[in-house]
C-alpha cells in the first residue's frame, strides 16, 4: 500500500496531485455527511409513518368505544364506510375477531393481504415481502363482550419513494460536488505553481542564456512570490559577485601586465646593448629590480587581499591590546622612516578588544603607510584612539595631499588609485584600502575616510567591544 502511494507520488506533477487529493478528501468528506444525512432522514421518515398508523389506530379504537350500546360483530361489519374515512394511501384496515375472521376491511392500493392473525396486546412490526415493505400494527380491540384485533398494513411506497428522490439528489449534488472541487483545484494549482513553474522556466533560461534572466515580478504579495522575488534578488547578487570577479581577474592581469612589460624591455634592451654599454647596463638593472619589487609587493597585496575576503573561516580571536600595538607600529614607523613626526594620542584606557592581533597590525599598518606616501610637504602624523560603551575608535590623521570628494567614495575599490601614474610610482597597488575595509568588516567594524584635497586625511576605524 505504502509502496503504491510511493508509485502515484513519483509519477504524478504536483498539480494532479494537488487536484486528486483535494477531490479525495471532499469526495469523503461528502460521501459521509450524505450517509449520515440519509440514515437520519430514513428513521425520521419511518418514524413519522409509525406514527400516523398508530394514530389511526387509536382512531379507530375511540369510535367503536364512543359508540352507543353494546359493540357486536354486525355493528363492526357496518363499520366500512367509517373505516374508508380513515383509510390512507395504500394502506389496509380490517377488524377480525378471535377467530381470525374478517369482520370489517378497507384496502387501497394493491398489494397482497396476510392471514389474520389475531393477538391479546399491542404489536407493531416492519415486513418486507417481494421486495415490498410494510409496518404491520396489530391492536386488540376488547369492547363490551367482543373480542378481536384491528389491523393495520401501511405500505411504504412513499417512504421509498421519497427516499429513492433523496438519494438521487445526493448523488447528482455529489458528483457536481466533485466536479466543482476539481475544476477549483485544477485552477487554484495552476495559479499556485505559477510561481514555481516560471521559477524553473527562469533557471532554464539562466542555464542556456546567462546570468541576464529574472523571473516576472508579482504584484500579489504571498508565499510563493516571495520566492520568486528571493531568487530574483539572490541572482542579482550572483551576478554582481561574478562581475566583480570578472573585473578582479582583468584588474589584476592588467597590474601584472605593466611591471612584465617594463622588465621585458629592459631585459631586451640589456641583450642587444647592456652587454658592452656599462651605462645601459646600470640602469636597466636598476629598474628591472624596482619593477620586479614592484611586482613582488602586487602579489604579496593580491595574496593578502585573497586571504582577507576568505579569513571568516580561519579567523583568530584573540584579546588585543591596541595601545600596546600602536605603541610598537609607531616605533617600528618611527625608525624606518626618520624624517616624519608620529604623534599618538590615546584618549582614555583602551579597553582589550577581541580580534587577531596580526589582523590588527595589517590594517594599522595600511593606514600609515598611506599617510607617509600621501603625506606631500607636511611631515605630520597623528594617531588617536578612543573607546565608548559601543566601539573603539582608531584615527590616523595626515596633513598631506588629501582627496576630492568624488574619489573618497572610490578609494576602496580594489585597484583604485587616485593618480595612477603617479601614485605606481610612489608604489601603491591600489589594494591596500581594500584589505583594510575587508579586514575591518570581518569584525562587523567599519572604515571611513574624511578627506580634503591639499589639506589632509583622516582615516577612522571603528571596531565593537568585546
Ligand atoms: P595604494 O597602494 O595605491 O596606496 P590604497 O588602496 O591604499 O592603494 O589607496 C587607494 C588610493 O587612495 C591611493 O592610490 C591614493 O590615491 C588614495 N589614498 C589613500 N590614502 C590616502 C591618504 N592618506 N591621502 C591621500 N590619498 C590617499
Amino acid at each position: 500500500m505504502i509502496e503504491k502511494v510511493r508509485n502515484i507520488n513519483q509519477h504524478f506533477s504536483w498539480q494532479t496531485k494537488l487536484v486528486l487529493s483535494g477531490s479525495t478528501a471532499i469526495f469523503f468528506t461528502f460521501f459521509l455527511f450524505s450517509f449520515l444525512e440519509y440514515n437520519t432522514v430514513s428513521k425520521w421518515m419511518l418514524n413519522r409513518e409509525e406514527i400516523v398508523v398508530k394514530r389511526t389506530l387509536t382512531d379507530i379504537m375511540t369510535y367503536y368505544k364512543d359508540r352507543p350500546g353494546n359493540l357486536t360483530e354486525t355493528d363492526i361489519s357496518n363499520s366500512t364506510g367509517i373505516l374508508r374515512k380513515m383509510n390512507d394511501k395504500d394502506q389496509l384496515i380490517r377488524v377480525y375477531n378471535q377467530n381470525g375472521k374478517v369482520l370489517v376491511s378497507d384496502k387501497n392500493g394493491t398489494f397482497s393481504v396476510l392471514e389474520p392473525t389475531p393477538v391479546k396486546e399491542k404489536s407493531i412490526e416492519k415486513i418486507t415481502e417481494e421486495e415490498n415493505e410494510a409496518i404491520i400494527a396489530r391492536y386488540p380491540l376488547n369492547i363490551d363482550k367482543f373480542k378481536g384485533t384491528i389491523e393495520i398494513v401501511r405500505e411504504l411506497n412513499s417512504y421509498h419513494k421519497m427516499m429513492d428522490h433523496l438519494f438521487m439528489v445526493m448523488s447528482i449534488f455529489g458528483i457536481a460536488a466533485i466536479l466543482f472541487s476539481a475544476m477549483s483545484g485544477l485552477l487554484l494549482a495552476s495559479q499556485l505553481l505559477k510561481p514555481i513553474r516560471d521559477l524553473a522556466a527562469a533557471m532554464k533560461e539562466i542555464k542556456e542564456n546567462g546570468f541576464q534572466e529574472r523571473m516576472v515580478g508579482y504584484k500579489e504579495k504571498d508565499e510563493l512570490t516571495e520566492l520568486s522575488n528571493l531568487f530574483n534578488e539572490m541572482m542579482d547578487e550572483i551576478e554582481t559577485s561574478f562581475l566583480q570577479q570578472k573585473q578582479f581577474i582583468e584588474d589584476a592581469s592588467h597590474e601584472l601586465r605593466t611591471p612584465v612589460s617594463i622588465l621585458e624591455g629592459h631585459l631586451s634592451l640589456l641583450n642587444r646593448w647592456g652587454k658592452k654599454n656599462p651605462d645601459i647596463l646600470e640602469e636597466s638593472l636598476d629598474v628591472s629590480l624596482q619593477e620586479v619589487s614592484k611586482l613582488k609587493n602586487l602579489i604579496l597585496n593580491l595574496l593578502e587581499l585573497t586571504r582577507a575576503e576568505n579569513s571568516s573561516r580561519t579567523m583568530i580571536q584573540e584579546i588585543v591590546d591596541v595601545p600596546e600595538i600602536l605603541h610598537q607600529l609607531v616605533r617600528n614607523f618611527e625608525i624606518i622612516n626618520p624624517g616624519f613626526k608620529f604623534e599618538m594620542v590615546i584618549k582614555q584606557t583602551i579597553k582589550p578588544i577581541s580580534m587577531s592581533e596580526q589582523h590588527l597590525q595589517q590594517i594599522l599598518t595600511i593606514l600609515l603607510d598611506n599617510a607617509i606616501k600621501y603625506s606631500g610637504e607636511n611631515n605630520e602624523i597623528m594617531i588617536t584612539a578612543s573607546q565608548n560603551e559601543m566601539e573603539t575608535i582608531l584615527c590616523v590623521e595626515d596633513h598631506g595631499i588629501g582627496i576630492s570628494l568624488e574619489e573618497v567614495s572610490k578609494v576602496f575599490n580594489r585597484f583604485y588609485r587616485v593618480d595612477k601614474a603617479r601614485n605606481r610610482e610612489r608604489g601603491g597597488t591600489g589594494l591596500g584600502l581594500a584589505i583594510a575595509k575587508s579586514l575591518t568588516e570581518k569584525y562587523k567594524g567599519s572604515i571611513s575616510i574624511d578627506s580634503q584635497e591639499g589639506k589632509g586625511t583622516k582615516v577612522l576605524i571603528k571596531l565593537p567591544r568585546l
